[in-house]
């Protein structure tokens, strides 16, 4: 048993079963046992690779992207660059390195990054230091100083935590944690859901209350103080009923009750409630789209192709499966969604492109 499970356990014995969004926040948040709170889980050697980890590329990327929406945006300087939850830092580290070409862009930015794992601010503080002192820490997006924004979470809504619903007689009751047989089980807890639509029985809705509160604070941020916000994660596009919470753990699904702490925990991200969010707050909203459009159309080929021209045939093969990865139907290109929030009147590319 993980020191994590006690812990839980210990909770539903004092206190009755515990919703699946509080379970998921004691797995990934707990300050002593959490998931993120406790190692870095990336890498070939972790539990899975994100798309920074994948390739340079796609960095570099959502870089060019950022630096275009700053001046669509009408270049506001000083303006903050926000990323949510950096992992290694890989991904803000290859935005410095196209950001290098735009010294008018670097000049207004100054770095600010969320992050609630001390184990992996300390890697990003390390992946960063080309970067100098001028990076700054924060626990919580609302701890931001004012002034305008750039902002880029990939991978980060899917940690948030999810409540989830079971059709059972007709209406929707919250799914729990609690112990069965002396063993952490699912089950139906007192909680319901008034407003969501007809299912089959056992059905299963999710709704993502952090993950759209989020949303709504940023996109208030935007339409009062300028900039853009760039959200990408594995997700759908339309709401609708469906299990996704998974556990991940060493690049295999795995029980979402087992080793408590010691799994990655995520559910895929219902784009639309945070494109709803965002629309109740007055922001422009463009998305989702597919992450193989979104790098395709912003020249992942090209770069590709650049990067591979005079390298040898084992480089070449790599920038080949990387672009396969990260664009491709197999890979990350059709789950994987992007999702656009500007002040109303701006047409960040490649969003409305027909592709
Ligand atoms: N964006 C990175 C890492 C994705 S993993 C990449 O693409 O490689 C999720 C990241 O969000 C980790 O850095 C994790 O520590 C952080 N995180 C998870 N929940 C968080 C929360 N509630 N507040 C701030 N950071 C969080």
């Amino acid at each position: 048993m993980t020191p994590l499970e006690s812990r839980i356990r210990a909770l539903i014995e004092a206190n009755g079963p515990i919703t699946v969004a509080q379970y998921m926040a004691h797995c990934l948040g707990d300050p002593e046992h959490g998931y993120y709170t406790t190692r870095d889980p990336f890498g070939a050697g972790g539990d899975f690779v994100t798309a920074p980890e994948v390739s340079q590329m796609f960095g570099e990327i959502v870089g060019a992207w950022l630096v275009h929406a700053w001046r669509l945006c009408g270049a506001p300087s000083p303006i903050r660059l926000v990323e949510l939850g950096p992992g290694r830092g890989a991904l803000m580290a290859d935005v410095f390195r196209v950001a290098r070409r735009a010294s008018d862009f670097l000049d207004a930015i100054s770095v600010h990054l969320v992050e609630t794992s001390p184990v992996l601010a300390a890697r990003q503080a390390e992946t960063l230091t080309q970067r100098g002192t001028g990076i700054q820490w924060h626990a919580s997006f609302a701890d931001i100083p004012p002034g305008p924004l750039l902002l880029i979470a990939n991978e980060f809504f899917d940690a948030l935590p999810i409540r989830q619903f079971v059709r059972v007689e007709g209406s929707w009751r919250e799914r729990v944690v609690g112990l069965v047989d002396d063993r952490l089980a699912f089950g139906i807890g007192p909680g319901r859901l008034d407003d969501g639509p007809d299912a089959p029985g056992g059905s299963v809705l999710e709704t993502s209350p952090t993950g759209e509160a989020l949303a709504a604070t940023i996109a208030r941020r935007v339409v009062d103080e300028g900039g853009a916000a760039l959200l990408i994660d594995y997700g759908y596009a339309d709401t609708t009923p469906g299990d996704t919470l998974q556990a991940v753990r060493g690049h295999a699904y795995a029980d979402p009750l087992a080793r408590p702490g010691q799994a990655d925990l995520s559910a895929h991200v219902d784009f639309a409630a945070l494109g709803r969010s965002a629309r109740s707050e007055g922001a422009a909203v463009h998305g989702p789209m597919t992450q193989g459009a979104f790098l395709l159309s912003l020249g992942l080929l090209e770069r590709a192709g650049r990067l591979g021209a005079d390298s040898d045939g084992a480089t070449r093969d790599g920038l080949l499966a990387a672009t396969q990865r990260l664009a491709g139907q197999a890979g990350m290109g059709m789950l994987f969604k992007a999702l656009a929030v500007t002040r109303p009147g701006l047409e960040p590319p490649p969003f409305g492109a027909r592709i």
